[in-house]
C-alpha cells in the first residue's frame, strides 16, 4: 500500500474514524492499492459538527476581508504544490497528468474568485423614509456540508469550499470514497494557509454518512455533486429536513454539428470533449447530432479519435465496473444496428495490464431510442445521430431529461442564436466543446442535471451560502410615527 490509511480531518487534526469498516483505494492507472478509506459513522460526523460549532462563533464574526486572506495564501499554496497535487489527482482518479494539472489550475481560479468576494457582498443601504434607513447584509448560514463525486477530486471540492468558507460558514466535506486522498492534501494546505481549526472538516464514508449529513439538525445547507439518482435522494432527504440544498446530477450533453461548421476545428473539439478525462466529465460531449450532410466532419472526428492513445493522452476510467458498463453500452448499440467507427473496447495498456482503460469510441447511425443516445455513459464515447433540420436536432436535445450543456458548431450567427434560445440546457457552447463558464460566471445545469435554485459557483453561490439580514433603523426621535414605525 503506497500511502498510510486515510483519516478523517476534524478540528484541524487527522484522526481515525470510530468504525473499523474501510474500503480500498485503488489506482485506475495500474490497479495498485494506494490506501484504505474509513467508512465513518454518525459519531464521527457529530465530532466534526461539534468542532464546527465552536469554530463558527469566531469565524463568522471575523471580517470578510480578514477571512479572504486565508484564501490568498491557500491560492499561493495550490500554485506552489501544483505538481504534487496533480500527481495525486492523476494517481487516484486515473486522468492524465496534464488533465490533473488543468484541474488544479481550475481550483486556483475558483479560489481567486473567493478572494474577490468582499467586493461582491457589500449589501445595500437606502433611506427609505425620512430618517429611516434599510440595510441588507449577507450573513453566513452556519455549518454547511459538501458531498462530492469521484471525477474531480480537487476541483469539485473547490467549487464549494473557498466560497462557503470565505462567506463565513464552517464546512464538512464528504469526499468520494473512490478518490479520498486529494481532499486531505487540501485540508493540510488550508491549515498551512491559516484556516482556524474546525472551520473545515473531512468525514469520509459512503451512504451512511451522506444520510447522516442530510439528517443532522445542526447542518444548515447541503451541496451535492454526483449522479442524478443520488442527487434526487440527497435533495429530497435534505429538504425534507428543512435544509437548503443544491444537488447537481448527471448529464447527457448534445453537440449539434451543422454542415457549415469548420471541419478540422469542429472535429478536434468534438474528439477532445468526448474523451477528455476519459469522458468522465459532466460537461463531456456524449451525443452528437449531425444536421444534413456532415460526413466529411465525421471522417475527421474519427481521425482525431484515432490520435487519442490510452495510457498516453487518454486516462483510465475509474474502475473495472465502469469499464465493463461502458463496453456493454457499445456492444448493445452495435447489436441494435449502430455502426462502431472507432472501437475502444478491450483496450489493454502495455505495462499497465490491471489499469481500467477504454479507448476512444465513435458510434454512428445511432437512433434516439438506443440507450447510448439516452443514458449517461461516462466514458470516452460519442454517439452520433443524424437529422435533416436544426429543429429535429433540437427536438432530440430537448427530449433528453438532463440539461447540463449543449453546443452547436456552425459559422451562422443567426442559427447559433436560435440554438442558444431553444436548447434546454443551462450551459451552451457555440464552437466550444466544453462550455464551462469561467469565473465570475456561475456553473449549473437545468432539468435532471440540477435540483435546487441557483448555481454552485460564481456570483450565484453567494445566495446559496448566505442568508439576507434586513435591518430598518431610525435614529431621529423627532420623526413622526407612521405606518412603518
Ligand atoms: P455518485 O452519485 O455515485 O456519488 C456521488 C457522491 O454520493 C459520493 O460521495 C458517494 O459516496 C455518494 N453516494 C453514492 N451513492 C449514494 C447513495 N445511494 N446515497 C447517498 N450517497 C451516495 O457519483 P460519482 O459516480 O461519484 O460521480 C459521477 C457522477 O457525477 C456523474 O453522473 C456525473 O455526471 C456527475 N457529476 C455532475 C456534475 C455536475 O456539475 N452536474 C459534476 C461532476 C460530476
Amino acid at each position: 500500500m503506497k500511502y498510510q490509511p486515510v483519516q478523517n480531518f476534524i478540528n484541524g487534526q487527522f484522526v481515525n474514524a470510530s468504525t473499523q469498516r474501510t474500503m480500498d483505494v485503488v489506482s485506475p492507472i495500474d490497479g495498485n492499492l494506494l490506501s484504505t478509506v474509513p467508512m465513518s459513522s454518525n459519531n464521527d460526523l457529530n465530532a466534526a459538527v461539534e468542532s464546527a460549532k465552536t469554530a463558527f462563533t469566531t469565524w463568522s464574526r471575523t471580517p470578510i476581508k480578514e477571512r479572504v486572506q486565508v484564501f490568498f495564501r491557500y491560492k499561493t499554496l495550490l500554485e506552489k504544490n501544483l505538481k504534487e497535487l496533480a500527481e495525486l489527482v492523476s494517481e487516484e482518479n486515473g486522468k492524465t497528468y496534464s488533465e490533473a494539472v488543468a484541474e488544479i489550475e481550475k481550483s486556483i481560479e475558483l479560489t481567486e474568485f473567493a478572494t474577490s468576494l468582499p467586493q461582491l457582498v457589500t449589501g445595500e443601504l437606502l433611506e427609505v423614509s425620512r430618517g429611516i434607513e434599510c440595510r441588507t447584509e449577507h450573513v453566513p448560514l452556519g455549518i454547511v456540508a459538501s458531498i462530492v463525486p469521484f471525477n474531480f477530486p480537487s476541483m469539485v471540492p473547490n467549487w464549494t469550499l473557498p466560497n462557503a468558507l470565505a462567506l463565513g460558514n464552517c464546512m464538512i466535506i464528504k469526499p468520494s470514497e473512490k478518490v479520498p486522498l486529494s481532499c486531505g492534501r487540501l485540508a493540510e494546505l488550508l491549515k498551512e494557509a491559516g484556516l482556524p481549526d474546525g472551520v473545515f472538516s473531512i468525514v469520509h464514508g459512503d451512504v451512511e454518512i451522506v444520510e447522516a449529513i442530510c439528517d443532522h439538525p445542526a447542518i444548515q445547507a447541503v451541496s451535492f455533486v454526483g449522479s442524478t439518482k443520488v442527487a434526487k435522494i440527497v435533495y429530497q432527504r435534505a429538504t425534507s429536513n428543512y435544509k437548503r440544498c443544491l444537488a447537481l446530477g448527471g448529464a447527457k450533453n448534445h453537440l449539434m454539428v451543422l454542415p457549415d461548421a469548420i471541419p478540422t476545428m469542429t472535429a478536434q473539439n468534438v474528439a477532445a470533449s468526448m474523451s477528455g478525462c476519459a469522458g468522465q466529465r459532466c460537461m463531456a460531449a456524449s451525443a452528437m447530432v449531425g444536421v444534413g450532410n456532415v460526413d466529411h466532419i465525421i471522417d475527421k472526428i474519427c481521425d482525431e479519435a484515432r490520435k487519442i492513445i490510452p495510457g498516453q493522452n487518454l486516462g483510465a476510467v475509474i474502475n473495472k465496473a465502469s469499464k465493463d458498463k461502458i463496453e456493454q453500452y457499445i456492444t448493445e448499440a452495435e447489436q441494435q444496428g449502430a455502426k462502431i467507427l472507432v472501437d475502444g473496447r478491450n483496450t489493454v495498456v502495455a505495462g499497465k495490464e490491471n489499469g481500467t482503460y477504454v479507448g476512444p469510441t465513435v458510434i454512428d447511425f445511432v437512433t434516439p431510442e438506443m440507450s447510448v443516445a439516452r443514458e449517461e455513459i461516462f466514458g470516452p464515447v460519442i454517439s452520433i445521430m443524424r437529422t435533416n433540420t436544426v429543429d429535429e436536432a433540437l427536438a432530440i436535445e430537448n427530449a433528453n431529461p438532463y440539461g447540463n450543456a449543449a453546443s452547436v458548431f456552425t459559422q451562422n450567427g443567426g442559427m447559433a442564436r436560435y440554438i442558444i434560445d431553444h436548447a434546454s440546457a443551462g450551459m451552451i457552447g457555440v464552437n466550444v466543446g466544453v462550455p464551462v463558464p469561467r469565473e465570475p460566471f456561475s456553473f449549473g445545469g437545468w432539468n435532471d442535471s440540477k435540483f435546487g435554485v441557483g448555481d454552485i459557483t460564481g456570483k450565484s453561490s453567494i445566495e446559496f451560502w448566505t442568508k439576507l439580514k434586513k435591518s430598518t433603523v431610525k435614529w431621529n426621535p423627532e420623526a413622526g410615527v407612521n405606518w412603518m414605525s
